[in-house]
């Protein structure tokens, strides 16, 4: 199999989390909100989850509520505040966004323009770090909601979010963050956030379930935007799957005791990548300084050389991706690389790295000779 260096779309389960799922799919089957033992015990397992994953974000378990993933969570946080909002005759009608946050903020927000809110994008430097000079003066007192990411999931870049808070606790208005990213590459404090979104595979849990956070201090809670029975608080029916769930809070455990770990192991092997591929002459440009991302994430750009094309010949050795993911395969160029002020040609030479916690020294110098191989100099 290929050496797998896509961890900004999914990082693989952890073992831990994989052993931890796997009699709730059979052996000790049961639906959660079902009233006999067998769905007490597998509603005692989701509770269990939500605690360690409450205790890694640093939140209350009652704060907690489970999703299919963070799009969901999103959806949620930017769908269902501003619908409390107009439920409660509160006037805000401004959402304000920064232009790099994955579709489904954007799409979410842009999508209540028929409802009559306001979108408005904050702009963001040339490394993916949104300008908060600029974002407090677009901030106002119609302002209903600030949503910034994390950590950007196509450059890995850092966002500043204490001074995003400060922004716009200032003018009253609530905050979002999209954690999807940050959740176990960066320390994060829940405290400070009316909504934040989270992923269990961005994370080493199971893809299929995420979570959104609620403080239980917000005056305002989201209204569900699916409807059917009363789980999760009223805020997301459905059944919780149990594996998932189990797996979400096996995940949230390991990364809490590795934490530091992971994070040294990352930033070990990205830097010996980088090495490798300067000692071959390979010619590159960071697209984001190393001060500036998550450990082991690399946005690189390789000049004259299509990122399409990289990606194809290296396929059968590395798994890495261009731009995002979730937009590959669309001859559109990232809206998060055309917002850091790269040109067309200059997204189209970028591709994303991630060196996860189980990737080895000897995968980054691999991959670095597959590049040399592969790049033109
Ligand atoms: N937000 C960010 C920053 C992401 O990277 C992703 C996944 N690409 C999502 C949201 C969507 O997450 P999920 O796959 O859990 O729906």
């Amino acid at each position: 199999m290929p050496i797998y260096l896509d961890g900004h779309s999914t990082t693989p389960l952890a073992p831990e989390a994989m052993e931890a799922m796997l009699p709730w799919w059979h052996a000790q089957a049961g639906n959660p909100h079902s009233p006999h033992l067998r769905g007490m015990l597998a509603s005692q397992a989701v509770e269990n989850a939500r605690a360690e994953l409450a205790s890694f974000i640093g939140s209350d378990q009652q704060e907690l509520v489970f999703t299919s993933g963070a799009t969901e969570a999103n959806n949620i946080a930017i769908r269902g505040t501003a619908f409390a909002a107009l439920e409660r005759g509160i006037k805000r009608r401004g959402i304000v966004v920064s232009a790099i946050e994955h579709k489904s903020v954007l799409s979410s927000a842009s999508a209540l323009r028929s409802a009559g809110f306001r979108i408005i994008e904050a702009p963001v430097d040339e490394s993916g770090i949104v300008d908060t000079s600029v974002l407090e003066q677009l901030v106002s007192h119609d302002t209903l909601l600030v949503s910034v990411m994390a950590v950007n999931n196509e450059v890995g870049s850092i966002q500043p979010l204490s001074d995003v808070v400060h922004i716009a606790r200032t003018i009253g208005a609530l905050v979002h963050v999209d954690a999807a990213q940050g959740l176990g590459k960066l320390s994060f404090d829940s405290a400070d956030f009316d909504f934040a979104s989270l992923s269990a595979h961005k994370m080493y849990g199971p893809m299929g379930i995420g979570a959104l956070f609620v403080s239980s201090a917000t005056h305002l809670r989201p209204l569900p935007v699916l409807f059917g029975g009363g789980q999760e608080a009223g805020i997301r029916p459905g059944t919780v799957p149990t594996p998932l769930a189990v797996g979400f809070g096996a995940a949230a455990k390991v990364s809490r005791t590795r934490f530091i770990a992971d994070a040294a192991h990352s930033r070990a092997l990205s830097a010996l990548f980088l090495e490798e591929l300067r000692s071959r002459q390979v010619r590159f440009i960071e697209n984001v300084p190393e001060a500036k991302r998550v450990p082991g994430s690399l946005s690189l750009r390789f000049t004259e050389n299509d990122a399409m094309s990289i990606i194809a010949k290296a396929g059968d050795r590395i798994a890495i991706s261009e731009g995002s993911a979730c937009t590959s395969g669309q001859i559109t160029p990232s809206h998060v690389l055309l917002s850091m002020g790269l040109t067309q040609q200059q997204a189209s030479e970028t591709v994303r790295i991630y060196f996860s916690r189980y990737n080895s020294a000897a995968d980054a110098v691999e991959a670095a000779g597959v590049l040399s191989e592969i790049v033109s100099r």
